[in-house]
């Protein structure tokens, strides 16, 4: 069984836990509680961190008027998540608030609104609405110039892709341990790797999830590298 602990409000995991067990793996949602992490990770084998609200701006020493759906307890358990699986080296994959939240934990900021930032068009690109509703599937023109041979280039075979995206924050200053490896023409950032070693690390703003059967295959392959690598880490494990 590879076990992969996922953190989201979504009581059944959602398309986080379909996703996850398409590509082989086995959905364990977390509870957000710190005193319980090393408990409830005891036999993780990878660690997703998921979409949602805003992480607290004090969080990286700002404040703002725009920070929505606030938690300062999920943000306190995401971020001892994400420091404690890099700690013990498990495979680790941070989708949209994930890879805010992992951006902060290492010492990163955050654009608190990319409308207020970059005006009605960037915001639109990036939270395309219709009815109200934000677009959950492949946005046209959302395109990514991906790092040639990086993770995720390797991953998607390809250098440039257009996804989906439901985000109006995005990552500011990099954190010093993570790299950048994707971003739309308007410079936002929406991919990033880890600096630091482990076997798989990898940080994205858009929902591979929610486009998997859309994108000819680019967001299955990341769910089936992901999981892929906590396989090793959970055969490797056992092997001690
Ligand atoms: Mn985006």
């Amino acid at each position: 069984m590879i076990a992969i602990a996922i953190s989201t409000t979504i009581a059944d995991g959602g398309e986080y836990a379909c996703a996850v067990a398409t590509a082989g793996g086995e959905p364990q949602l977390l509870d957000f509680d710190p005193a319980a992490l090393d408990d409830q990770l005891a036999g993780a084998a990878g660690v997703l961190l998921s979409g949602g609200g805003d992480v607290e701006p004090a969080r990286y020493g700002e404040s703002s008027d725009l920070a929505d759906e606030v938690d300062p307890r999920r943000d306190a358990f995401e971020l001892a998540l994400v420091r404690r699986a890099r700690e013990r080296g498990l495979p680790t994959l941070c989708i949209c608030r994930g890879v805010q939240v992992a951006n902060v934990a290492f010492g990163g900021t955050l654009v608190d609104d990319i409308g207020r930032a970059l005006g009605p068009a960037a915001a639109a690109l990036h939270r395309w609405e219709v009815d109200g509703e934000s677009v959950r599937g492949l946005i046209d023109g959302h395109t990514l110039a991906i790092r040639p041979r990086s993770l995720l280039a390797t991953i998607v075979a390809n250098e440039s892709l257009v996804t989906g995206s439901r985000h109006h924050q995005s990552i500011a200053r990099v954190a010093a341990d993570l790299d950048v490896v994707g971003t739309t023409a308007d410079g936002i950032i929406e991919a990033v790797e880890a600096r630091f070693a482990s076997p798989f690390w990898l940080g994205v703003q858009w929902h591979p999830e929610s486009t998997l059967a859309q994108d000819d295959g680019a967001s299955s392959a990341i769910f089936a590298a992901f999981v892929a690598a906590a396989g090793h880490f959970a055969d490797s494990r056992n092997d001690r």
